[in-house]
């Protein structure tokens, strides 16, 4: 009997783990069970799908292939049977498990504010607390034909939220705890040059105060004062969903408490993405999730990788703003080198911590064309250049877009979506030539677009490439004097003649 591994939650963490199990073990009896009724989703591109950018199947994530994994969507788990070694669903099936995985993510957190929440815990009438598509479908319900709409919470999520609101012509108040919004990931001068850039796309960012209380119209602040609103959106963070771990008996801190090889205290158990805590930290980012997924695919079958942690950079996915924080970002290091410069009245900053050559940390704030550069610094690792100035204004480094070439296949184009390059040459090599081509098979620029660039160049270099080996093909069958067929080809059908993906696709 083929081993059974179960997985809990259908979100990206859940979903990429059993694409990959299938590619690693495609004789592993998969089974995964989600309670949202769609398809497994990108979250990452609702904003996206809020502002009306994006049709909501546009979210959703690749299909596994036709019966490689067993799929129940719509449907909870509502127990873990450890001794038995089975799940039960809320419609009273028993899955058994020889390895059971939760990847059962977070939900919103709701602050304990008046009037926001029904007896039952759920958001009052006039509230929508945002986490999923059935979510955006609440928000696009309750959207009046004009008028104010506030958001409780002014970090990155909230932000987005706001923008994508203001692009559909809403005027829109975000209320922030904090001292200015993003307080956790800026400065208060990056902080200030924010609340401008934002000013100037209708986002008015109350920050410094609380809200108090949700009469159905209005939002009561802890000044006393109030915003009069049609809608309430609450982003103001989340909490792992820890319940079927907590009543199974394992191990829960903040998350499902799991070791470096997302084993949790059960050795049957796995957790990853948003509900687990790995090296004492839950991530709540996307980036994490990809790679634990990829890193447990491996432990489940047979690999001894451990997860060592992400390198995350955030980049806003506001129109009309770039900010990229990466790693560090503004958080002070211990012996790291920083170098500061702003400009506000081009509402520029940038902060770039160097530790012994290394990129650490940076924000970017209307820099566009130093991020590719100094987010590749980041990630490979590889010596910074002595001009740190000209390596924030976009001009020391080649960025990886302007030589793609030289880039490993699998680095990370498209954070939003995890595009590696490779992914790209592959939609290539499908026959998707131009880049909205590539986009609709990669979903690659979809959510914060920040990738744009390096996507256009990469394509700009996959056109090349061919060419170029399309003309020494040429050359060479005309030595070996071979008919050569001149007109253009499909990629399947080039491969009669020799095969392009060793010369696209990079290691
Ligand atoms: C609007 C929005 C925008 C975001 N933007 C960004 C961004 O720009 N960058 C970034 O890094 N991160 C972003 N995030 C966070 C990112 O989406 C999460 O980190 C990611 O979704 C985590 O994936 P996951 O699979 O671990 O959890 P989730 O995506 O939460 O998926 C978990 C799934 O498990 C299901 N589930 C839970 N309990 C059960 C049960 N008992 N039975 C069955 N199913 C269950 C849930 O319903 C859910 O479908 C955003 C999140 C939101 C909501």
């Amino acid at each position: 009997m083929s081993r059974r591994i179960v997985i809990v939650g259908n979100g990206p963490a859940g979903h990429r783990l059993a694409e990959r199990l299938c590619a690693l073990a495609p004789d592993t009896d998969i089974t995964i069970v989600g309670q949202e009724s769609e398809p497994a989703y990108n979250r990452v591109l609702l904003p996206s799908v809020l502002a009306g950018r994006l049709a909501p199947e546009a979210t959703f994530l690749a299909r596994h292939p036709e019966g490689s994994v067993r799929v129940l969507n719509g449907v909870r788990v509502v127990c873990v049977d450890r001794a038995e070694r089975q799940v039960r669903t809320a419609d009273g099936l028993d899955l058994p498990y020889d390895d059971l995985v939760l990847a059962t993510g977070a939900a919103c957190f709701l602050p304990p504010l008046q009037g926001l929440m029904e007896q039952d815990g759920r958001p009052s009438k006039g509230v929508v607390a945002l986490r999923t598509l059935a979510d955006c479908q609440l928000v696009e319900d309750q959207l009046p034909v004009q008028g104010r709409i506030a958001v409780l919470g002014g970090g990155v999520l909230g932000l987005e939220v706001a923008r994508a609101l203001t692009e559909r012509g809403y005027g829109v108040d975000v209320v922030h705890g904090g001292a200015h919004a993003m307080d956790r990931q800026l400065g208060p001068t990056a902080g200030a040059l924010l609340a401008t850039a934002l000013d100037g796309l209708e986002v008015r960012v109350l920050a410094g105060r609380t809200a108090t209380a949700w009469t159905g119209d209005r939002l009561v602040l802890s000044d006393d004062s109030s915003v009069s609103a049609d809608l309430l959106i609450v982003c103001a963070g989340v909490v792992p969903e820890t319940s079927l771990a907590r009543e199974a008996g394992l191990r829960v801190g903040r998350g499902v408490v799991v070791d470096e090889y997302l084993r949790t205290s059960d050795p049957y158990i796995h957790a990853l993405g948003d509900c687990a805590e790995v090296h004492g930290e839950v991530s709540g980012l996307i980036a994490p999730a990809w790679e634990q997924a990829e890193v447990l695919a491996g432990v489940l079958t047979g690999e001894s990788r451990a997860y060592a942690g992400t390198r995350t950079i955030t980049r806003l996915k506001v129109r009309g703003v770039d900010l990229a924080v990466i790693g560090a970002g503004e958080s002070e290091v211990a012996g790291a080198e920083t170098v500061v410069v702003t400009d506000p009245a081009r509402g520029q900053y940038a902060r770039l911590s160097v530790l012994d050559t290394c990129v650490i940390g940076a924000v970017l704030l209307g820099l566009p064309g130093s991020v590719a550069a100094v987010s590749q610094l980041y990630d490979s690792e590889n010596p910074a250049p002595n001009d740190r100035l000209a390596l924030l204004m976009g001009r020391a480094v080649a960025s990886p877009a302007q030589d793609p070439g030289s880039l490993p296949g699998q680095t990370v184009i498209c954070r939003c979506s995890n595009v590696t390059k490779n992914d790209l040459a592959t939609a290539w090599l499908r026959g998707a030539r131009a880049e909205s081509d590539v986009a609709r098979a990669t979903r690659a620029t979809t959510g914060c677009g920040g990738c744009r660039g390096s996507v256009q160049e990469i394509c700009r270099w996959l056109h090349a490439k061919h060419d170029q080996s399309d003309a020494n093909a040429g050359r060479n069958d005309e030595e070996r004097g071979s008919p050569v067929d001149r007109v253009p080809q499909s990629p399947a059908r080039r491969s009669d003649h020799r095969d392009p993906v060793p010369e696209l696709l990079a290691p």
